[in-house]
């Protein structure tokens, strides 16, 4: 019988792997839920280019040899996922200054020897508030304040400190996070920044005097929770960006609509943390909308 081999791209289509075929691909564990194989299939199915992006899980205990696999079998990029996101710093040969300040990395880029560290994730939430018509871009010199402190909170931080804005107040429930993290960004980026609880007293007027409110705590996702602030603290002139992506309009968005806020949801994020990477290992830009359609 005739051996064939081949990929189910996204729409049907079946993409034939050659000699020339390039991988790329993402290590997590898990690694089953990720959208990235979709959404880069279909871009790259959509530029002509013989690439294919691969799932790969791998447990904490395989990292390294999983790297030293990469590298030996010459594979282009690989993106990182939980919870290798700072596992995998130690192995890199150079790492970006955003990704150095964040203390994460979410790409890799092989090239001839060296092993490259990015994280697209700062400015993958530039590019999508940036690009998009109903905000007036990324409030440079003017306040911001971001709910929550976990990983993607340390990304959005990065990237608004490191594009010009005035000062970040940092909001979560667990205050000494919050605190921790602004004192730590204040003293690497030079911006000004405090951390503080959700209930704290200055809360709302940090939220009344912000420009941008980005949310980054997972409770957005869950529509049966009430708000993390009072829906009233927010001024029409305010934009408010929620970067979880499920549900697509989250209740603050919903909430902050209301009040008569722009607002911006996390699938531009998403769309552009993916795009930087396949421009780093492609030199190609993708179709952003492909990507988006494909998730
Ligand atoms: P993480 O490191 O686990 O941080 C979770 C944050 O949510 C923490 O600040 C946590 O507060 C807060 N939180 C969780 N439950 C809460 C509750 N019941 N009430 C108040 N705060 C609560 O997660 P992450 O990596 O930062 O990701 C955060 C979200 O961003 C996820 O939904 C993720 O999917 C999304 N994200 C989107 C993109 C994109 O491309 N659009 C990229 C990255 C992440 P404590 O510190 O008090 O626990």
């Amino acid at each position: 019988m005739k051996s064939q081999t081949h990929v189910i791209e996204p729409q049907g289509r079946i993409k034939k792997l050659t000699g020339h075929t390039r991988i790329v691909g993402v290590i997590g564990d898990p690694v089953a839920h990720s959208r990235s194989p979709q959404m880069h299939n279909a871009a790259f199915a959509k530029a002509g280019l013989d690439y294919v992006y691969v799932p790969f899980h791998v447990r904490p205990d395989d990292l390294a040899a999983a790297i030293a696999g990469f590298k030996a079998i010459n594979v282009v990029g690989i993106n990182v996922t939980l919870p290798h996101k700072q596992a995998v710093i130690p192995f890199l040969t150079s790492i970006s200054r955003e990704a150095e300040l964040i203390g994460a990395v979410n790409t890799l880029t092989f090239v001839e020897g060296d092993i490259h560290g990015d994280n697209t994730d700062a400015p993958g939430v530039l590019q999508a508030l940036e690009e998009d018509e109903n905000t007036s871009g990324t409030p440079v010199g003017e306040n911001v304040v971001v709910l929550g402190a976990g990983g993607a909170a340390r990304a959005v931080v990065v990237a608004l400190a490191l594009r010009g804005v005035a000062a970040i107040t940092i909001a979560n429930r667990t205050v000494e996070k919050a605190v921790s993290l602004a004192t730590e960004m204040d003293q690497k980026t030079g911006v000004s920044m405090q951390g503080m609880g959700l209930t704290d007293e200055r809360l709302p007027l940090s939220v009344r005097e912000s420009k941008l409110l980005v949310n980054t705590a997972t409770i957005s996702m869950d529509v049966t929770q009430p708000l993390l602030i009072s829906a009233d603290w927010l001024q029409p002139n305010t934009i408010v960006y929620d970067i979880v992506y499920t549900p697509p309009v989250t209740p603050l968005m919903q909430a902050a609509t209301e009040r008569g806020c722009q607002t911006l949801g996390g699938i531009g994020m998403l769309v552009h943390q993916g795009a930087i990477a396949f421009e780093k290992w492609t030199g190609v830009a993708p179709c952003t909308e492909t990507m988006r359609q494909a998730l």
